[in-house]
């Protein structure tokens, strides 16, 4: 049976946002708040393809942590509060705002990978050689170097 009936394809934000396993939407994604397991639980998904990289934490800055720094600059410069202040208004809304996105976003990313079946960049060999000969004048990468001319 083809793994797209066996498996219909689910929502990575659906399932992402919810720490669930993006083929079966069961399993757990992580073990203690941003570890990835080894493999799904219950369809037993190898989740060695997963790396986010900075991903996560490029969004949560952007989008979190930078306007809650933005309001406690203007926090700062508007009333010159005592520093005691911003332990109990700009601190909490930092760690709000930085620290709770974090495993959702995650979860999102790690299973939009898995949905767009996204992986490092590579060259195909054979898919370049094809385009070669259905287009001669494509130039092809395994065709031997001329004297004097630069790739
Ligand atoms: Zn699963």
């Amino acid at each position: 049976m083809p793994l797209e009936l066996q498996w219909p394809p689910l929502s990575p934000i659906r399932t992402g946002w919810r720490g669930r396993c993006p083929r079966c939407g069961m399993g757990h994604l992580f073990q203690g708040f941003l570890t990835l397991r080894p493999q799904c639980e219950v369809c037993e998904l190898d989740y060695s393809f997963a790396d986010p990289a900075d991903g996560p934490a490029f969004f949560i800055m952007m989008f979190g942590c930078l306007p809650s720094m933005l309001f406690a600059v203007w926090l700062q410069t508007a009333y010159q509060p005592a520093l005691w202040i911003h332990l109990f208004t700009s601190l909490p809304l930092l760690l709000v705002t930085c620290l709770l996105p974090l495993r959702p976003v995650k979860g999102w990313l790690v299973n939009s990978q898995y949905f767009h079946k996204a992986q490092e960049g590579s060259i195909d060999r054979d898919w370049q050689g094809k385009k070669a000969t259905k287009h001669p004048h494509v130039l092809r990468t395994d065709a031997p170097e001329m004297p004097g001319e630069e790739r």
